[in-house]
């Protein structure tokens, strides 16, 4: 009798949390296919309203005729978020994006060992516009959003075995707890190891906003990065992997020669320079790491 009043009550609450579930579902899906479809103007050639505008934009991009580099050029582009001891358990985001300092040292050792050389995106642009020769088995090691770790595990790590990394910040992070303070972020950069590129000011996605919003979340980063830093900031990286044909305009004429985005992928062409592909190494040392860099991956662009 009980269970049977019990029930009955709570029938309303269940049609409520089905309700609710229903529509988170249809959200995220909405959020996913919208991404997808924005996604598509970039890859897609059958798309006839864009399709244009990106191939004009990729043909605009190969006729420049400083570029005298290669036409193609194996470059793995590792991508880090956090590379620490996470001490709030519970953080999954966190813990997802992180791998250890002792890993992250490992997979150097590796590197090294293998023969690879240590790029950033300045030397990148010097190879591919042909002023810097090809060195042995370039590859580029990427750090993203401006995390206090950067400070306090990656850079010692990167010290010891004297290699040249680059970190993305996001100006709108710097001073707040646990990532780079200002005079943090100078001390990394005057270390002489770092690359300093932008990630705009807020860690917005760029291929869903207007173009205003676009340009300030870009011109705005590189100026305050320039300003703090005193040199010029040339390379870029698309927050959560989102762009579109006009965010790709607004980095290259603010004066960009490089931006990396979350696409996966090896090869750096001419033509990709605005829209450089990435791979996560994760967990990977030893064989498995160079075995996973000599793969042949899947390139969009
Ligand atoms: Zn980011």
């Amino acid at each position: 009798m009980k269970k049977k009043q019990s029930r009955a009550k709570s029938t309303p609450k269940y049609l409520l949390f089905s309700i609710i579930f229903l529509l988170v579902i249809l959200g995220s899906l909405t959020l996913v296919l919208s991404n997808y479809r924005r996604t598509k103007i970039i890859t897609s050639k059958s798309n006839l309203i864009v399709s244009q505008e990106v191939e004009d934009y990729l043909k605009e991009s190969t006729v420049s005729p400083k570029l005298k580099g290669p036409q193609s050029l194996r470059v793995p582009m590792l991508l880090y978020h956090y590379v620490e001891y996470v001490k709030d358990k519970g953080d999954t985001i966190r813990q997802s994006l992180d791998i250890v300092p002792s890993l992250f040292d490992a997979q150097v050792t590796t590197l090294q060992a293998a023969g690879y050389t240590f790029i950033t995106p300045s030397d990148l642009s010097q190879i591919m516009e042909g002023q810097m020769q090809v060195p042995t088995k370039p590859i580029m090691l990427t750090f993203d959003d401006g995390y206090r770790d950067f400070y306090t595990d990656v850079l010692p790590i990167i010290q010891k075995h004297n290699v040249r990394v680059v970190a993305y910040i996001v100006t709108g992070f710097l001073d707040k707890p646990n990532n780079l303070t200002r005079g943090q972020l100078r001390e990394i950069a005057a270390s002489g190891l770092v690359e300093i590129g932008a990630h705009t000011v807020d860690h917005s996605s760029l291929g869903i906003l207007n173009l205003k919003r676009v340009e300030f979340e870009v011109l705005e980063s590189k100026t305050e990065l320039e300003k703090i830093l005193g040199v010029p900031i040339t390379a870029f990286a698309y927050p959560n992997g989102s762009f579109d044909v006009v965010s790709i305009q607004v980095v290259r004429d603010a004066g960009f020669k490089t931006a990396v985005t979350t696409v996966p992928g090896i090869n750096v062409t001419q033509q990709n320079l605005y829209i450089l592909p990435r791979l996560r190494a994760g967990g990977r040392t030893g064989q498995a790491l160079l075995k996973y860099l000599e793969q042949n991956v899947f390139q969009a662009f």
